[in-house]
């Protein structure tokens, strides 16, 4: 009986090879090899001199301590940078790029699967909308993401009312017997309370799943943008050697696999996976983009002599970490 099969008329393996590849590099003159040759070069060396002279560190890319690193054509070592969306914007403007987008939009239970996930297609088209397609980028966020999945409930203060002010105590409650285990404290009043203090114990506290992720669509939607974009720059700009993976992208904790390329492997169990994600929110919060000044903050905290040099979280134990995070609330 007849089959479902399809023809289609399409080149065989071979053409398609000579058409591409190798078979085309072999099929150019000499002066045309050369010429493109050139061209790549010169475009590279121009790369160079963007990087160098035009994109500002801290706005336009910032410097990871985990970044690997290159050489120019004079033979100066850099290190890698970490392109930003305005440095990419940058980039796509002087190379004269026009992006145009194509999206997905995933709706899920919130449960098992993100409430919402967004997949962005990015293409960049050579001068205008109407050109031709030069590179593609791909980017998704969804609201599972670390940052977006939940918020930190806090408890407040029985005292005071303070919302978010108490804090574990390392120390007994002022006045209390010898032996009384340390307790609570406000940082607002700073009022003391014992351990089992039900008026603060019975309080929830901790991750919390964000009461409304369908508010975070546009933001959502914006984050897979923004990474198809500087996804699509990096691949027409042949970037890649000189830019590096964003750590703003590396989901702390649970999802590792862009981390795990940099050395960035952290969270076995689910507590140390808590703990690394409070750690890298905490991090954002105050500022801190780059491994190295988080690194140096956890050697801060606990004491470590800077002789303890490290590019992985994993080197340092749960109890480090936690520290790390204690001292970080309580500022
Ligand atoms: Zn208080």
């Amino acid at each position: 009986m007849g089959s479902d099969l399809e023809i289609v008329d399409r080149p065989l393996a071979l053409e398609v090879q000579k058409a591409a590849g190798i078979y085309a590099l072999g099929a150019q003159t000499d002066d045309e090899f050369g010429e493109s040759l050139t061209r790549l070069k010169r475009g590279l060396e121009r790369l160079d001199i963007i990087i160098a002279t035009v994109l500002v560190e801290g706005t336009d890319y910032d410097t990871p301590s985990y970044a690997g690193t290159y050489v120019d054509k004079d033979g100066t070592e850099h290190k890698k940078k970490n392109l930003r969306l305005p440095g990419a914007e940058k980039l796509a403007l002087m190379a004269r790029l026009v992006p145009s987008f194509d999206f997905q939009r995933l709706v899920g239970d919130g449960d098992t699967v993100p409430d919402i996930v967004y997949v962005v297609k990015c293409r960049l088209h050579m001068g205008s909308h109407d050109g031709p397609v030069v590179a593609e980028g791909l980017g998704s966020a969804n609201t599972f993401e670390t940052k977006y999945r939940y918020r930190y409930a806090e408890k407040s203060c029985p005292a005071c009312g303070a919302v978010g002010s108490i804090r574990k105590s390392q120390f007994p409650p002022r006045g209390a017997e010898k032996g009384t285990p340390p307790g609570w404290w406000c940082k607002e009043c700073k009022a003391d309370f014992v351990k089992d203090d039900e008026s603060i114990t019975l309080q929830g506290a901790g991750k919390v799943d964000n009461p409304d992720p369908l508010d975070l669509d546009n933001t959502v939607l914006k984050m897979a943008k923004t990474r198809g974009f500087r996804d699509a720059v990096k691949m027409a700009t042949g970037g890649s050697a000189r830019l590096e993976q964003d750590m703003e992208d590396l989901p702390a904790g649970n999802a590792q696999p862009k981390a795990a390329e940099s050395g960035q492997t952290v969270a076995q169990s689910p507590a140390r996976a808590e703990l690394v994600d409070r750690l890298f929110i905490l991090a954002k919060d105050r500022g801190v983009t780059k491994f190295g000044d988080m690194f140096d903050h956890i050697r801060a905290t606990n004491g470590i002599l800077a002789g303890r040099m490290t590019t992985v979280i994993r080197d340092f134990s749960d109890n480090e970490i936690r520290s790390a995070v204690e001292a970080w609330e309580k500022k």
